[in-house]
């Protein structure tokens, strides 16, 4: 059996082309069913439906022996054990600074002042500022962390961005650029021997598809 942790939306969306290439259907819409193993069309490979944040730990244990999961959430997480053969690009992204659009970023990192920063990326954004010699106070987040700034929670944010609509929906500017992110596969290392076969098809099937 080969199983391949996803988690639901962008990243699940944009890998059913690449498991298609693989010859792999996934027979359920986890949007619409509440199982959270999904059959597919080939007996010995299953999908199992997981948060974003989880995929590297289910792969690191051997709960699952592949997965695809952001470049923010391996950077945040550790990457420890974890064999990183393709960056799928998708789900494409950037890590961004974002401040309240009357809020002076660049005098406030200038004055040397602390700067209150919420985010779910912690370690991305502590090892960021650090870079820079800016001395922050972060804020842990677990989701809406465009809110922060306009309730006086924090100065700024640190956030996945796509086209930009939602800093501009709550009247956040984006003032730094820290990477960009895309979606890697990751797989377990004792899988890759004991299954190497299976497992070798899929991704060489991934990487043909990605044109690589
Ligand atoms: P956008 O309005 O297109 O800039 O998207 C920003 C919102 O979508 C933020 O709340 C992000 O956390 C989330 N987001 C954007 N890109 C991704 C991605 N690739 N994976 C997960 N969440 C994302």
């Amino acid at each position: 059996m080969i199983t391949i942790a996803l988690s639901k939306g962008r990243i699940f969306e944009e890998t059913i082309p690449l498991l298609r290439a693989a010859g792999i259907e996934v027979l359920e819409d986890p949007e619409k069913s509440r199982k959270l193993i999904l059959t597919t069309n080939q007996p010995n490979v299953r999908v199992l439906v997981v948060r974003a944040s989880d995929v590297p730990t289910y792969v690191q244990y051997g709960g699952a022996d592949l997965g695809i999961t952001g470049k923010d959430t391996l950077l945040e997480h550790g990457s420890h054990g974890l064999y990183q053969p393709l960056d799928l690009k998708i789900a494409k992204c950037r890590i961004s600074v974002a401040v309240r659009a009357d809020f002076d970023y660049a005098s406030a990192v200038k004055q040397g002042s602390r700067l209150r920063v919420a985010t779910k990326y912690v370690a991305i954004s502590r090892e960021f500022f650090a870079a820079k010699g800016v001395h922050v106070d972060l804020i842990k987040l677990y989701g809406s962390m465009e809110l922060a700034p306009l309730v006086g929670l924090s100065d700024a944010i640190v956030d996945l961005v796509s086209t930009g609509n939602t800093l501009k929906a709550n009247h956040l500017v984006e003032v730094e650029h820290i990477m960009d992110i895309s979606s890697r596969l990751v797989v377990n290392q004792a899988a890759l021997k004991l299954k190497q076969a299976p497992i070798r098809k899929i991704i060489d099937a991934f990487a043909s598809a990605i044109g690589q």
